[in-house]
């Protein structure tokens, strides 16, 4: 093992600190500015929502940020996770390539998500917080975030969309079973919400809504903060324990990546994979090609415009810049909830300007093709987001065979798909679409972009 990730890990092969990539970047992204005002904002703005401790954690350079013992103690339950070597797969392709895959679906709540969540409701208990709000698509965030709660003794109100609020009964019933409060969204309890509801009463909620409902329910009690599943520099920051052990794991093999995949929604499984690796190669290390994937129905990083917007639907949250969809655009219904969002994180479009990843995008069809004889191989049936990584893992090893090129390839399979089966039988029966968005949609809702100077 070489001296930096030996110093990262102890004999339980759990890393020590979590990977900071601000301090490797050759430039350092745009600030986050304040709505109002247009300043970037400034602790005390963003103290209302969050702990400093993790407002902190927002805006550190340290390379290294200590993992605290009792969060170490709580991953030790299922970290360090897996990394296999899909030599079924391999087989099955016939490719020469080799693939690996580090399997995040061994978590409590099924995906790479609780790496932040107990995290966050650390933070949270030990600032005096006892409830915290969020928003879930999928619902893989809120059951998440319930089971930390439920772990740190916060109670955890979560607005789900109204879709998946219908369509997934038994996310609801998890988050319900940690102890968490789930709401439909948008609801009746928040300004925002009743707002959306006037307009259109049977809305299916989105995303940027749903935040919009947790942001003002933090904002307007004091006994409440608000905690986000993706997208901000702490949550990626606590999802690069996936690529530090990863690079202990693929050393223990034998192996480097030259190429190193993850899905995107909101960008914080590929961060976590893929983060450590960048940085090894901007401190001069070995270079590989980090690819995002992300669907063609919500395809952020490939048509979205990179400038300032909101985070939010009702524009209560700051200015991020970022690659948008724009904060009113609503993704047509498809079976990868966890990715339908409509910015990526900053940190993370970043990069892609800086030339430093690429980003496909592929519907989902193929995506659920990938994921079935992913199934049949290797026996995990993935999430619905991560089949997006396994088709490009899929596709980058068709590659090698077509070119006689033997590569090692690694991606992160974020989650399973066991809450997910009905996307799965919908596949089965030839119900899915590869649904486009609405381009009338999406030019409106960019030129709704807030007008920001360059700052
Ligand atoms: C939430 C989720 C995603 C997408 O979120 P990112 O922040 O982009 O990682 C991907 N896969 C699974 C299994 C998820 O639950």
């Amino acid at each position: 093992m070489t001296e930096s990730i030996k110093y990262l890990l102890d004999e339980s092969r759990i890393p020590k600190s979590w990977y900071n990539i601000m301090a490797d970047l050759p430039a350092p992204p745009p600030p986050v500015l304040h709505p109002g005002t247009l300043k970037p904002v400034g602790p005390d703005d963003l103290a209302p929502l969050f702990p400093m401790s993790l407002i902190a954690q927002e805006v550190t350079t340290e390379r290294e940020v200590e993992i605290p013992e009792p969060v170490r103690d709580i991953y030790r339950q299922w970290r360090p996770s897996p990394l296999y070597r899909a030599r079924r797969l391999e087989q099955v392709l016939q490719t020469p390539a080799k693939i690996y895959y580090k399997y995040e679906g061994v978590s409590p709540s099924g995906s790479h998500k609780p790496n932040t969540a107990v995290a966050q409701a650390f933070y949270n208990r030990e600032a005096g917080i006892r409830r915290i709000s969020t928003e879930t698509g999928a619902g893989q965030w809120g059951s998440s975030l319930a089971f930390a709660g439920a772990l740190f003794g916060i109670e955890v109100q979560v607005f789900m969309v109204r879709v998946s609020y219908d369509q997934k009964p038994y996310r609801r019933a998890l988050m319900e079973t940690y102890g968490a409060r789930c709401t439909p969204s948008p609801s009746d309890e928040t300004q925002s919400g009743r707002a959306i509801l006037a307009k259109r009463p049977d809305h299916p909620g989105s995303l940027g809504i749903a935040i919009s409902e947790a942001v003002e329910v933090a904002a307007s009690r004091d006994d409440t903060k608000y905690a986000l599943g993706s997208v901000l520099n702490h949550v990626l920051l606590h999802q690069t324990v996936i690529g530090l052990e990863a690079m202990a794991q693929m050393e223990m093999a034998g192996d480097a990546p030259d190429i190193v995949i993850g899905c995107t929604g909101g960008g914080s499984n590929f961060a976590g994979i893929a983060f450590p690796y960048i940085g090894a190669a901007l401190r001069g290390g070995k270079k590989a090609r980090f690819i995002a994937v992300e669907p063609a129905a919500c395809p952020s990083l490939t048509r979205g415009k990179y400038a300032y917007d909101f985070g939010d639907t009702a524009h209560l949250t700051p200015l991020a810049k970022m690659h948008t969809l724009g904060s009113t655009f609503t993704p047509p219904g498809f079976h990868a909830g966890g990715l339908r969002y409509h910015g990526m994180a900053p940190l993370v479009s970043h990069l892609k300007e800086l030339g430093l990843i690429d980003a496909v995008a592929y519907h989902q069809k193929p995506c659920f093709e990938a994921g079935v004889t992913f199934a049949r191989a290797e026996g995990i049936v993935p999430a619905p987001e991560s089949n997006h990584a396994v088709r490009a893992a899929v596709d980058e090893a068709l590659r090698c065979k077509e070119e006689g090129k033997s590569r090692v390839i690694l991606f992160n399979l974020s989650g399973h798909g066991h809450f997910d089966m009905q996307a799965y039988t919908d596949y089965f029966a030839g119900k899915l679409v590869d649904q486009s968005y609405d381009e009338a949609e999406l030019a409106m809702a960019l030129a709704g972009l807030p007008s920001v100077k360059a700052a």
